[in-house]
């Protein structure tokens, strides 16, 4: 595929980029932060280590040093630790919640490309094509609709691929994300997030409209999960 090809198809991999780049500052930003955060432990440790030596004896974070002062350090040395611990704790889950971003993005991009891709090689092929041809498969993919119960709510996906794409840069619908094509029919849900259909892919036909309301898959998913 070239450049301009892909960038045609919507594949110009922007975002993730970006999403990466910021994600790896955010990492870097963390570890610098962890970094400090150990640092100043160890040098806590080592402060008392030596006011405990210098006091003639004891490890000074063991609780048998003599003096008072002493005493009052270590008490001081243990507390900041443990602040210093939970900083380290909230940095570290920082730094997964890092990770997992990046994750995400990358995952989101590989979607998109395989979705840009199968958009983009459907338009290749559909300029190939004579409109008989074409015509000649929407109506079998109606036809095999017809074989599966509307009732059943359930995808019919076929002949979804076949949908004409002369312009991939054309606005796409249904549960297929393709182009407009042949029969459509609306969700009467009004925040649906598709609000348009292919017939064959919800199971419908010419032949088998729906009478009144049609909720789309999506929406009844949804309304019966809710309930
Ligand atoms: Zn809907
Ligand atoms: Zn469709």
């Amino acid at each position: 595929m070239s450049c301009a090809a892909a960038m045609a198809a919507g594949c110009d991999g922007g975002g993730v980029d970006r999403a990466l780049a910021s994600g790896a500052m955010r990492a870097r930003a963390l570890d610098d932060a962890m970094d400090a955060e150990g640092g100043a432990c160890a040098a806590l440790v080592r402060e008392v280590m030596h006011a405990a030596a210098a006091d003639g004896g004891g490890d000074g974070l063991s609780a048998t040093s003599s003096s008072a002062a002493l005493k009052a350090m270590r008490a001081r040395a243990v507390s900041e630790l443990e602040t210093r611990a939970k900083t380290m704790r909230a940095l570290a889950d920082a730094r997964v919640a890092t990770a997992q971003g990046a994750y995400d993005a990358v995952d989101e991009a590989i979607t998109k490309l395989d979705r840009d891709l199968a958009v983009f090689e459907e338009a290749v092929r559909a300029r190939d094509r004579s409109y008989d041809d074409l015509a000649v498969r929407n109506v079998g993919a109606l036809g095999d609709a017809d074989a599966a119960s509307p009732a059943s709510g359930g995808f019919v996906g076929s002949g979804a691929y076949d949908a004409p794409m002369a312009n991939p840069n054309e606005p796409t619908y249904c549960i297929c994300q393709q182009v407009s094509f042949g029969e459509m029919i609306a969700c009467e849900n009004d925040d649906c997030p598709i609000e348009w259909y292919h017939f064959a892919c919800v199971g419908l036909s010419v032949k088998n409209k729906v009478k009144g309301k049609w909720i789309c898959p999506t929406c009844k998913k949804r309304e019966s999960s809710r309930r």
